[in-house]
């Protein structure tokens, strides 16, 4: 692992923002403000306003009366697509803008981050197409007096809370969907990375949304988030964060008003490497798998199960690579790894690395906290000889952190990949197509990937079996997910009288 510190361009003061309701920015005024420090260079960089309860209800009755009176689901498709495809354009034309705030707030990379809000110009693109499309069926089967049509519906207000690893990327994972659905939306991004969903809802109003379709409330999750979760005028609540607020999230649906739910939780997501893999190929997707975005993302490769008989010559491949992966300053063209998001999440994965050793695992490289002079870094840490007793195999760490473990045959890589209460994602790396398929089919993933990984795109729904959540957001399924089935009968000619 390298480092790399170069001279960066800090904002000299904090950019202000104000939260967004009904087509407006509106100022923090009397509310509290939460500043927020970059976590790659320990200098202010956003001021946000703390939105109150009071706040929350005038954006889900913002949303509802956008809803109600079909200002937005009223519109053919074509006019829904026309607004997506100008959003498009639109986040294309200030790219930079929201890769700069994005990266000073969360101290991920700025070349990874033009490329997921590349991606999210995509998104919309795509789902611009689906708002055209979007279809339900028809019954001409039901015999000469009976006619059948199955109708979708949007869901109605969608409460779309997001976390702080993806703030752009998971942001329009869902936002193009929802309103190719006709739902609106009250979006609450993470209190650590507001400012790119801010920016979206002007390039959203500009674009010709309408005024209420898309509202952001801003402030901590145990407030703000939480009177959304538990807000009777919210139809659907789409949640993506740790599998504990995702269980909070379901009591509060049940005990309010059943609202629908979306959940995108947690993953110790295996790579399985078979012994007639490309291993330099293993390698790298490996490496690339946990180190991606400090390895705060639900679907790292955090659990690398081999093949007993290559294991050696993988782990000798992966720490080579491990010590070539450039770690530094965010705002730095050639970092691959930027700074840990937040404080807590440093303490969290420090302890996995400490709970590592003192369980018993073999410490293949990697030191942990690193000192570049600023911020909050964490180098790539791997594990060999790990037991699935293990906390640093079960638990997610949401970190940089690898574990190794072997196996002898097919069954036991396949039942090692599933010892997991999640079942986010998933790769498996072999030549043989009879092994990779097996694995495909047996393993307990949403998201799979075959001699890759940590690929996408617009097109391939993203969720999780098990308790790595509920649903499934983008493509086709992402904008079915937000709307409701409606079947409707029509009787054909004169009724066949009940009473005569
Ligand atoms: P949280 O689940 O706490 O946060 C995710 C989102 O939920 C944020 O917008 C947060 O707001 C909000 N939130 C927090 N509490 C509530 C609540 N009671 N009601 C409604 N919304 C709430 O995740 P953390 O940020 O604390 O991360 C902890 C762990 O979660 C990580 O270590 C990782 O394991 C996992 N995680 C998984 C993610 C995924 O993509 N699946 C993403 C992020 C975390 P705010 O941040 O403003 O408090």
């Amino acid at each position: 692992m390298t480092s790399s510190s170069t001279p960066n361009t800090l904002p000299k003061a904090p950019r202000e923002f104000g939260f967004w309701l009904n087509g407006q920015s509106v100022d923090a005024g009397t509310r509290d403000l939460n500043t927020r420090i970059s976590p790659g260079h320990d200098v202010a960089v956003t001021r946000i306003p703390r939105c109150t309860a009071e706040d929350v209800d005038a954006a889900v009755a913002s949303a509802k009366a956008a809803f109600d009176d079909r200002r937005w689901s009223g519109l053919s498709g074509a006019d829904r697509a026309a607004v997506l495809l100008k959003t498009a354009e639109l986040i294309r034309a200030r790219m930079e803008e929201i890769v700069y705030w994005e990266v000073v707030e969360s101290g991920k990379p700025i070349s990874q981050v033009r490329g997921e809000v590349g991606g999210c110009i995509g998104m919309f693109e795509y789902a611009s197409g689906l708002a055209r499309s979007l279809h339900g069926d028809s019954f001409n089967n039901l015999g000469d007096g009976m006619f059948g049509i199955v109708t979708r519906e949007p869901v109605g207000v969608v409460g779309l809370i997001t976390p702080w690893n993806f703030p752009f990327l998971i942001l329009c994972e869902r936002v193009p969907y929802i309103l190719a659905s006709g739902c609106t939306i009250v979006a609450k991004p993470s209190e650590f990375t507001s400012s790119s969903t801010l920016i979206l809802a002007e390039i959203l109003s500009e674009a010709g949304l309408p005024d209420g379709v898309m509202n952001v409330v801003t402030g901590p999750g145990s407030t703000v988030g939480q009177a959304l979760t538990e807000h009777q005028h919210v139809d659907m609540l789409s949640f993506t964060g740790s599998t504990n607020v995702g269980r909070s999230v379901v009591n509060a649906a049940g005990k309010t008003n059943f609202k629908k739910l979306g959940l995108e939780l947690g993953g110790k997501n295996p790579q399985v490497v078979f012994a007639d893999a490309d291993l330099d190929d293993a390698a790298d997707g490996v490496v690339f798998g946990i180190c991606f975005n400090t390895g705060q993302c639900c679907v790292s490769g955090s659990r690398l199960i081999v093949e007993r008989s290559v294991a050696d010559k993988l782990t000798a491949l992966i720490k080579e690579k491990m010590a070539k992966v450039r770690v530094g300053d965010p705002l730095d063209e050639a970092t691959q790894v930027g700074a840990i998001t937040t404080d807590a999440q440093k303490q969290t994965i420090l302890s996995y690395i400490e709970k590592g050793q003192a369980e018993g695992a073999d410490l293949v490289c990697g030191q942990g906290a690193l000192d570049l002079g600023m911020g909050s870094y964490i180098g790539p840490v791997v594990f060999g000889n790990v037991s699935a007793d293990m906390s640093i195999f079960r638990d997610e760490i949401f970190g940089p952190v690898l574990t190794i473990s072997t196996f002898d045959t097919l069954e036991e890589a396949i039942a090692l990949a599933n010892d997991t209460d999640y079942g986010l994602a998933a790769s498996v790396w072999s030549k043989n197509i009879d092994t990779a398929l097996q694995a495909t089919r047996q393993i307990k993933a949403g998201r799979f990937w075959v001699n890759t990984t940590l690929s996408g795109g617009p097109e391939l729904p993203l969720g999780g079996f098990k308790q790595s959540g509920w649903g499934r957001e983008a493509g086709i399924y992402g904008v079915e997910e937000y709307t409701q089935i409606k079947s409707v009968h029509v009787e054909i000619g004169k009724r066949n009288h009940w009473v005569e």
